[in-house]
């Protein structure tokens, strides 16, 4: 059985994940919901294209996507520019709130309660700040 374990706004973030998770072996797929029903609703209303792998990989595939998941990328963009409001460092870092629960809750329920909130983290003094 395949369980859906993130879902993107934009195909080609599902592959760059789907590419991510067969390097380390775990079978991937990209699932692109056209059927108009009650699943399209809600595939929709969170971004659009799935992300599936078989159930026993679930966990360790959102580990693997959260490791690693958008840091890199957003510091290569200088989306981690923020400055630190308790000692004003730039030394900051992105950080989410948040998203393993989403993630647990969605396994649970089949629709996300918690939202994601995107925050950064000073490595200075360690303070987190929601964005
Ligand atoms: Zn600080």
């Amino acid at each position: 059985m395949l369980t859906t374990i993130a879902s993107y706004s934009f195909p080609w973030e599902a592959h760059i994940a789907k590419a991510r998770l067969d390097a380390e072996g775990i079978p991937a797929f990209v699932a692109d919901e056209q059927t108009i029903n009650m699943q399209w609703l809600y595939s929709n209303a969170m971004g659009g294209v799935r992300l599936q792998v078989p159930e026993q990989f679930a966990l360790q595939a959102v580990d693997i996507l959260a490791e690693d998941h958008s840091e890199e990328l957003e510091q290569e963009l200088g989306v981690a520019s923020v400055s630190c409001e308790a000692c004003g460092s730039d030394n900051t870092e992105p950080y989410q709130i948040g998203k393993r629960w989403a993630f647990l809750v969605f396994l649970g329920l089949d629709f996300p309660l918690f939202p994601v909130k995107s925050a950064h983290r000073c490595k200075d003094c360690g303070t987190i700040q929601k964005d």
